[in-house]
């Protein structure tokens, strides 16, 4: 059990951070024995030989042999474990006392030291934690850093700090047991059919590109040329569509169904036809409004829903005020039949008012933490989590979008150069487990786009690396009923561990994952990982002979960098 100290003021984003974490912890209590103490400020007096560590860019009293002082303009970059972090905050560097080890690093200055005090550890990193955590929720990275999962790496920092003293820990991962990860495969409808358009803005960037950057696209080989004439005869066809002659060629909700192959996926339907909305800070505010109405989509929206999908709120207002949010959710739900308890902002559009707006209005979730020039992590992390400060609302972070990657205006990458993008984005998420959360827009399968490969390949790279499929509501309500689990009174040893969990259980269920530290020598810790169903009883007996361990070799904080080919395979 982890017992935990901050201030007054860190309490909200401390328990968010250790809710993400999953591992017994407590705010600390006096009288109550803990493995480790983990502390923004300087430990009470009567721990006793219990570890600490202790996380703050400020200059504490234990530091005065310390000799701290602070380096130049954030962000910092932090090499500690395996990755290199960025830092938004202040960050302290020390200048090491005899007996003292280096942990972290920052530009080759030591940020992180190890004491050693009559048999106990005390750990003193020179940054905010809560800060830092605090940042990534509210105001998220900026896109420089997107492929960044900075707040998942705190986390694996402060794990690897604790099994670098030789405590082992208990957790429950942030993926359904059996699983690798989640996906959750979702369609903003910001068009229906091009029949809506007449000849606005939409369709004479349409013609020009299906026409002419058709062209451009094929001679770069990004291309096919049948799919170059898949797109003229689009553009050529496009009087016929008017005149009712042939199939609307952008209305592909069935060929979702289709390429999907039963997995559920979520779409985001925009309320009110016409609406622009209010605030948009974004060029051609006026070009937000939808040319399609609710009317029109009523049995696409149930042929979703017959296939295990959802309709949710694409709102245009509803980020503004509570008054707009409970509006447009209801006009969904009077239009559809059904509840509707998810959000996106179309256009992303987002203030650090909105979650509590939305969570004022009733929604369960909301899905518009992302990037529209980029793909990665925004808030640095690919986990469900709660806005600071809301009741019931639980954030979505969406991590990779078409538009994204392929429009000339964001990154503008090559089908090939697109797929790497995507493989990294989905080697971070395996590492770290969590939601792969992926925007196709309904018009992107269809020309000019001509987008469906790529999402073909990604749906068969899903199920090839082992996810599970939910959409956007189910996975929420998973990450619901995890935060609901309550894990105390642990005790672990190399044979046994035994752990009280309240809570509900759920499907698909969750892993119990059990990390022992084997006390080794050299750069690299061995450390046995179990990974245990748990099938919902409340006091978990593990006999670990029972089961088999996989041996991770993690680079322990403080080991000296190894390069590659020295560095053994975990
Ligand atoms: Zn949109």
């Amino acid at each position: 059990m982890i017992g935990v100290i901050v201030k007054k003021t860190e309490r909200l984003v401390a328990a968010e951070f250790f809710e993400l974490f999953k591992t017994p912890w407590e705010f600390y209590q006096e009288g109550s024995s803990y493995d480790v103490i983990v502390t923004t400020g300087a430990p009470p007096s009567g721990v006793g030989d219990t570890a600490q560590i202790v996380y703050s860019s400020d200059t504490l009293p234990g530091d005065r042999s310390l000799r701290v002082f602070h380096p130049g303009s954030s962000p910092h970059w932090l090499d500690a474990t395996d990755y290199s972090m960025p830092l938004y905050g202040r960050l302290t560097v020390f200048e090491a006392r005899p007996h003292s080890t280096a942990l972290v690093y920052s530009a080759g200055q030591k940020a992180g030291l190890c004491t050693r005090e009559s048999g106990r550890g005390i750990v003193r990193i020179g940054y905010d934690l809560f800060g830092e955590v605090e940042r990534l929720l509210v105001h998220g990275q900026p896109p420089e850093q997107a492929g960044r999962p900075a707040l998942e790496q705190h986390i694996h920092l402060l794990r690897s700090l604790i099994l670098s003293l030789g405590i082992p820990l208990v957790e429950v991962p942030p993926t359904p047991h059996g699983y690798t990860m989640t996906a959750c495969l979702t369609h903003d409808v910001d068009f229906v059919g091009i029949k809506d358009h007449g000849f606005n803005h939409t369709i004479q960037g349409f013609l020009h590109r299906a026409l002419f950057g058709s062209v451009r696209r094929l001679m770069r080989r990004e291309l096919t040329l049948r799919q170059t004439m898949t797109n003229w005869a689009a553009a050529l066809s496009l009087p016929l569509v008017h005149l009712g002659l042939r199939r609307d060629f952008w209305r592909e909700f069935d060929r979702y169904g289709e390429l999907e192959r039963g997995h559920p996926s979520t779409y985001y339907f925009i309320p009110y036809k016409n609406r622009p909305g209010r605030n948009v800070s974004l060029p051609h505010p006026e070009r937000r409004a939808a040319a399609y109405d609710l009317g029109a989509v009523q049995a696409d929206i149930q042929a979703i829903r017959r296939r295990g999908g959802e309709a949710a709120l694409h709102g245009i207002d509803a980020w503004l005020d509570p008054s707009s949010a409970r509006d447009e959710r209801q006009r969904l739900a009077s239009e559809t039949g059904a509840a509707c308890t998810g959000h996106r902002s179309h256009w992303l559009c987002f203030n650090t008012q909105s979650p509590l707006v939305l969570d004022e209005a009733g929604f369960d979730y909301d899905s518009t933490c992302g990037y529209n020039e980029t793909v990665g992590f925004k808030a640095g992390t690919c986990q469900v989590f709660r806005p600071l400060g809301v009741r019931r609302l639980l954030e979505l972070p969406m991590q990779l979008q078409d538009v994204a990657l392929f429009y000339p205006t964001s990154l503008g990458l090559s089908p090939a150069a697109a797929w790497r993008e995507m493989t990294k984005i989905l080697d971070t998420i395996a590492d770290f487990g969590g939601v792969a959360a992926i925007l196709w827009h309904t018009r992107s399968l269809s020309p000019e786009r001509l987008w469906d490969e790529p999402y073909i390949k990604l749906i068969d790279e899903l199920e090839r690396r082992g996810a599970w499929f939910g959409a956007a509501a189910s996975v929420t309500e998973w990450f619901r009923a995890r935060r609901q689990l309550k894990l105390t009174r642990d005790a672990i040893s190399t044979e046994r561990v035994r752990v009280h969990i309240e809570g509900p259980s759920f499907q698909p269920g969750c892993t119990l994952r059990v990390h022992i530290p084997i006390p080794s020598h050299g750069a690299w810790g061995v450390v046995r990982q179990y990974d245990v169903p748990w099938s919902g009883e409340a006091e978990v007996q593990i006999d670990l002979m029972a089961h088999t361990a996989r041996e991770k070799k993690i680079r322990l904080p403080g080991a000296p960098s190894l390069s590659r080919e020295e560095a053994p395979i975990s």
